[in-house]
């Protein structure tokens, strides 16, 4: 192979490229760590590695590539596939085809799951239950324990799932958790303990498994001695991006796979870790190079090839004032006259309009839609921005945004077909039951119950009593269910033949049912892409299509499309302009935490992630009237709803350590930034003074 092919390469990724790889025995490529800041090149150093794998001869299947979305996987590799093809020409496609172990953490634990189900006791056709259905089977537990009767301010169905989550990330004990994260949930640890210990017992007897378990399970069988050194040997090379928002678990599962190190690559930047909340460390990436002897190589990267120069001092004098951090400042050769801005508008809706105007005025200057993104802390926050882009017919795509997939009539028919795979998935089960007339709670739960009992719930269903009032409507569903589940059907026309059972509870519930119906028929659209019904519904659970202002699933593939995205799911990407919306206090930083000094650590680096996407041009908006938790902040008094009293006084200090910099080093010269009208700084010191 010719080096020439990374000649765009500087010296140092270069040497990350080429380490270990082609010199004696490629099988044992000794451990290597890329950290190093945001935009330095480190996804793009990784892609060539393996490329650089490729052009040696390493076995594609062979590889195991870990990624943050499977967005992230598909676009890593097209760029193996850009470099291979100048390497190697027309054959490369053929080896990047073969790529198929790349993915998120939770999407090839459930490959390797259903793998390996017979084999660690697991039932083969288990059901993957997302974030909202998790929610839902703790929340009927929650009832059906009394919980919720008897003690009218216990967690709700989101927190019990959130500390539960907690616990089996950090691998910590339930006291420390709600010590350390939710001191408001303190007083119900016993509750809560024979809650999850419900919860654990109730999704084992249903088959199903949450997003959590995918990789329990999998760190479980990774510590059966046999077991991990059969996956072991499945790979020689195993590849992770964005290594800092890995948790103890995901840490225990690689060094289980690869115990010498050997064939391991990390690339991670600790400055970018905002996944605290999910339990991911810091100290895993930290830690990384001395698990190993002789240790890991460390390779740092500190030339910026994506922002200009403005941009990169405003994001380093954010991240410079960071309590510990590993990662050198980053430097860049591109300069230019245009600062970030930091623009006071007076609310969300002068918000939205404000950036719609610069947006459009961007693409007249020739920067296309899908060269800009709206950022915001959660989903919710684009409410305002999305109904004045629909008003000015701007197109977008919202990243994570799970409008399609969230509604009702879409879920309902993903019920059923996940109750076809698995019977005893009770959440899908009450969905589809309660669908009938005449069908409430109690009848539901009776049939489940009935269902439960029997070794084959499917089959055993024409003899279960029906619910007294669901008359015509159960056999109906019988008769669909038994025909979906004896496979006669097919994939994916069973889908089509779910269709027509729910579409007369569709008419009978909603008034647009046409309009669903067109949803629904995308929705086969995107099944016919699929080879099975349980990979179509483990693919949709993990990692659903991003919506867009078409309300549609189906992308806007050739049109030109803004993105609006969470900062989170804006990870590892870049746009030539980036806009970050309410830079308030109580949104950016949360007030949703405990107020630990970790969590304000995580806020600060979260709008590093944030500011780090931008590659020419970068508005940070800050609205003086902003709504938190259905309560207006009014001008400079900003009201907090019940966790007030969590917020230690420390959030002056909170606030300040993050706005600060950007205020004193670029809004100094103010006269630079016409459109910028700011006094935020008086505005929080006369808050708190
Ligand atoms: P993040 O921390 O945000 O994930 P990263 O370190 O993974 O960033 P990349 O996304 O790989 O960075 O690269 C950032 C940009 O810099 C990309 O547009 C990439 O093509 C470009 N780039 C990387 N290395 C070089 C190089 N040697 N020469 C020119 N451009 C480069
Ligand atoms: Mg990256």
């Amino acid at each position: 192979m010719s080096s020439a092919s990374f000649a765009a390469l500087n010296a140092e990724q270069r040497q990350a490229v080429e380490y270990g790889i082609g010199a004696g025995d490629q099988h044992a490529a000794p451990p290597l760590l890329v950290i190093a800041g945001a935009g330095s090149g480190k996804t793009n150093t990784l892609a060539h590695r393996v490329a650089n794998m490729l052009a040696h001869g390493v076995d594609p299947r062979r590889i195991l590539l870990m990624t943050f979305s499977r967005r992230a996987a598909s676009e890593m590799i097209r760029r193996v596939e850009g470099i291979c093809a100048k390497m190697l020409g027309a054959k490369a496609s053929v080896l990047t085809d073969a790529l198929t172990w790349a993915g998120t953490f939770h999407a090839i634990g459930a490959k390797l799951l259903s793998d390996y189900a017979e084999q660690i006791g697991l039932q083969p056709n288990f059901t993957i239950h997302d974030r909202e259905d998790s929610a839902d089977l703790m929340n009927l537990l929650r009832h059906q324990l009394g919980f919720s009767r008897t003690e009218s301010r216990f967690p709700t169905k989101g927190t019990c799932l959130a500390i539960y989550s907690r616990v089996v990330n950090a691998e910590m004990p339930l006291a420390a958790v709600l010590k350390d994260h939710f001191p408001w949930c303190a007083d119900w640890e016993v509750q809560l303990r024979t809650l999850f210990a419900t919860y654990v017992e109730a999704k084992q007897a249903q088959g199903v498994l949450d997003y959590d378990d995918l990789l329990l399970y999998w760190a479980q069988m990774a510590s059966h001695p046999v077991l991990a050194a059969e996956m072991g040997a499945l790979f020689d090379h195993v590849l992770v991006d964005e290594y800092q928002d890995t948790n103890r678990l995901q840490s225990s599962i690689l060094l289980a796979l690869k115990p010498t190190g050997a064939g391991l690559t990390v690339v991670g930047d600790d400055a970018q870790s905002i996944y605290g909340f999910r339990a991911a460390t810091v100290r895993n990436i930290l830690d990384f190079p001395d698990q190993f002897e002789p240790p890991a190589a460390i390779i740092m990267l500190d030339r910026n090839y994506r922002s200009t120069q403005p941009i990169l001092t405003a994001a380093n004098a954010v991240i410079g004032l960071a309590a510990e951090r590993f990662t050198k400042t980053l430097w860049t050769d591109r300069q230019s006259a245009d600062l970030p801005a930091l623009v006071s508008v007076r609310d969300e809706t002068e918000q939205a309009r404000y950036v719609v105007e610069r947006i459009l005025d961007n693409r007249e200057s020739g920067t296309d839609l899908k060269q800009q993104a709206v950022l915001f802390r959660t989903s919710s926050h684009s409410g305002p921005l999305e109904i004045e882009l629909t008003r000015c017919n701007i197109p977008f795509v919202k990243f994570g945004g799970l409008k399609f997939l969230d509604t009702a009539h879409v879920k309902d028919l993903l019920a059923l077909l996940r109750f076809v795979e698995n019977p005893r998935d009770r959440v899908a089960g009450f969905r589809i039951l309660q669908l009938l007339p005449g069908v409430g709670p109690t009848s539901a739960q009776r049939v489940l119950d009935a269902m439960a009992d029997q070794v084959d719930p499917m089959s055993a269903l024409p003899q279960i009593a029906p619910p007294p009032r669901a008359g015509e409507g159960w056999t109906a569903l019988v008769t669909t269910l038994q025909q979906l589940r004896s496979g006669k059907t097919g994939w994916p026309a069973e889908i089509g033949c779910a269709r027509l059972w729910y579409m007369p509870h569709l008419e009978r519930i909603h008034d647009d049912a046409e309009a669903r119906q067109m949803d629904l028929l995308q929705l086969e659209q995107i099944a016919a892409g699929y080879p099975s019904r349980s990979r179509f519904l483990t693919d949709l659970t993990l990692d659903p299509p991003d919506a867009t202002s078409d309300q549609a699933g189906v992308p806007l593939l050739d049109e030109d499309y803004l993105i609006l995205s969470t900062i989170h799911s804006a990870k590892g990407q870049e746009w030539k302009s980036v806009f970050v919306l309410n830079l308030v206090d109580g949104c950016i930083p949360s007030d949703l935490g405990a107020g630990t000094l970790a969590e304000v650590e995580e806020e600060r680096r979260l709008l590093y992630v944030a500011m780090t996407r931008a590659k020419d041009s970068l508005h940070l908006i800050t609205p003086r009237r902003f709504f938190t938790q259905g309560q207006a902040a009014m001008g400079d008094r900003h009201v907090f709803a019940s966790r007030t009293r969590f917020i230690p006084n420390g959030l002056l200090p909170m606030f300040e350590s993050i706005m600060w910099p950007i205020l004193a080093t670029q809004l100094a010269r103010e006269a630079a930034v016409s459109q910028v009208r700011i006094d935020l700084g008086a505005r929080m010191r006369s808050m708190w003074g």
